[in-house]
């Protein structure tokens, strides 16, 4: 479509075939987005959940998080070391029961990954493609870099405080040694994967790797 194909004056969208066609809001101004629209037109009720609530979002969470990413290629590093000594103990998780040893594994997962990263436990973990910044902490979780709604000075759509994640992941992962990793294709998330751990995931799935690697062909 060219210049010349667009209409003019406001713009308007067609309903049902014969139908008056319906106004849409006027184009946003200077300072109105999205979000803003639909909180000003939202029904009022005594009911606020704060959990949800952008202004309630805990400031401190986002300075760590930004820490972390400021300092991806330390702990892809760190990381890297630790997934090696997770697969070194494999005997002994395999020994134990990979089942048993879930509960506490993941009792230390989550509140190491949830301080550092605000990780919500997806359970099939991308910290090491996306620059040390967590997807799942996108609202509309998008796994595969960010929406059409990130603001000029880089923050989400959504919560307008909030540093965009994906631009976050951006800058995390030039920093990275193995960054270009960010323009790999992620899968949909696997919702049944949830509150597991991705540390026994990832381990298990590389000593499988391995021993069928040392299988006579
Ligand atoms: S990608 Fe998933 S497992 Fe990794 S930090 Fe984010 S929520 Fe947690």
């Amino acid at each position: 479509m060219t210049s010349t194909d667009r209409p003019t004056g406001s713009t308007t969208a067609k309903g049902p075939a014969g139908a008056a066609p319906q106004a849409l809001p006027p184009t946003a101004a200077a300072g109105v987005t999205q979000a803003s629209i639909v909180k000003k037109t939202a029904p009022k009720t005594d009911y606020k959940p704060s959990d949800v609530s952008p202004q309630r979002r805990v400031q401190r969470r986002y300075s760590v998080r930004l820490w972390s990413v400021r300092h991806s290629r330390a702990l892809e590093w760190f990381y890297a070391r630790f997934a090696d000594l997770f697969l070194l103990l494999h005997p002994l998780w395999k020994g134990i029961g990979y089942g048993r040893v879930e509960a506490p594994v993941k009792f230390v997962e989550k509140r190491v990954k949830g301080f550092m990263f605000d990780c919500r436990m997806c359970g099939q973990c991308v910290l090491s493609s996306t620059g040390m910044s967590c997807p799942m902490n996108c609202p509309k979780q998008l796994r595969n870099g960010p929406c059409g709604g990130v603001r000029a000075n880089g923050n989400c759509e959504v919560e307008p405080d909030m540093p965009c994640v994906w631009v976050k992941a951006w800058e995390g992962s030039r920093n990275m040694v193995k960054g270009d990793a960010i323009l790999a294709v992620q899968k949909p998330v696997d919702q049944s994967l949830r509150e597991t751990s991705a540390w026994l995931r990832v381990t298990a799935r590389a000593a499988a790797q391995r021993e069928k690697a040392s299988e006579p062909a």
